[in-house]
């Protein structure tokens, strides 16, 4: 791949969005910001100023665009990677049918692929974190929810209509916790940031915890899974065992995947990287308990890398991925 050709990367969130210009080794070289700003704007508007946001990134850098080999855009899915059109995304309830590579197409001029954000975070993992080198990565986000992303024997994964990955709404108890997808049960109901919370908030109310509760001033309703995870590098047994609980689940999750697919590596974001050993032992250990041992021995379970750099190079990695 030439070397002066450039990328455009494209996040868009459900608090703020980016646009950035990186050169194919997944250096930005510039970045624009803006509040995705609830229900003030439409997606058109912010799509527009977004787009507007590049032409300026452009113009000021002197850049010419025949120097843009595309654009890249993560979003939340549900989206189709064909059409590029996203069907209202949990985050962005105002985003119904909205065909973000059309719109963005027309602006920009230049081709734009569209993927939902965990699938594009496992390609930048895998092109500039904790992924390089592997043909077989499952990359997890372990924050608000359970997303995930697959690339399997050195391709990402889709399946029939763009839902393949979605590993934290795997069921790992009969019965279990109501999830936000409205099964039980589901991994996410079981291991997420406010299942975590969940947990300690439970415990709370039964008297079974004293040092979380000053962190949330108090109130048991503000607990949340990052108050556990600073108690547990207190030593806290209370969050340390809340930890383990959420972590078990976690690993048997990571174990069936590495049953079915036999990963080299399984790359976890967000609670993952702020707890480091403290969610990321129990989560070792359930996967040495559920998963076969030769499948096991191979696959190492990491923290990510790329922390705040991922959603910027999570677009520009959809133009790096064959
Ligand atoms: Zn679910």
């Amino acid at each position: 791949m030439m070397t002066d050709q450039l990328i455009i990367g494209v996040d868009i969130g459900g608090t703020k969005c980016a646009v950035c210009v990186a050169d194919t080794s997944g250096n930005i070289l510039h970045r624009y910001g803006e509040p995705t700003g609830g229900d003030d704007r439409s997606p058109e508007e912010i799509l527009a100023s977004l787009s507007a946001g590049v032409d300026r990134l452009l113009i000021e850098n002197g850049i010419n665009r025949s120097r843009l080999l595309g654009a890249g855009v993560s979003c939340g899915g549900p989206l189709d990677t064909t059409t590029g059109i996203i069907y209202a995304p949990p985050n962005l309830p105002r985003w119904q049918a909205v065909p973000v590579k059309r719109l963005i197409e027309e602006h920009l001029k230049v081709p734009v692929r569209v993927e939902n954000d965990a699938n594009a975070t496992a390609l930048a993992e895998w092109k500039f974190g904790a992924g390089i080198g592997a043909r077989n990565l499952v990359f997890m986000t372990m924050g608000t929810g359970i997303g995930g992303g697959i690339i399997a024997d050195g391709r990402l994964i889709h399946g029939a209509n763009d839902l393949a990955g979605e590993l934290g709404h795997q069921t790992v108890l009969i019965n279990g916790p109501l999830c936000g997808c409205g099964k039980r049960g589901c991994l996410e109901a079981l291991a997420s940031g406010p299942s975590i919370a969940r947990l300690a908030k439970d415990s709370t109310r039964q008297g079974r915890n004293r040092v979380v509760l000053p962190m949330a001033g108090g109130r048991v309703e503000d607990i949340t899974a990052r108050h556990i995870v600073e108690s547990a590098k207190q030593s806290d047994p209370f969050a340390l065992a809340i930890l383990e609980e959420a972590g078990t689940y976690m690993g048997l999750g990571i174990a069936n995947i590495i049953q079915i697919l036999n990963p080299e590596v399984v790359i976890l974001g967000t609670i993952a990287v702020h707890a480091g050993d403290l969610i990321l032992e129990p989560i070792r250990r359930a996967v040495g308990e559920y998963a076969w041992k030769r499948s096991a021995d191979v696959c190492r379970i990491v923290p990510a890398a790329l922390e705040d750099r991922a959603q910027d190079l999570a677009g520009i990695a959809l133009w790096l991925q064959e």
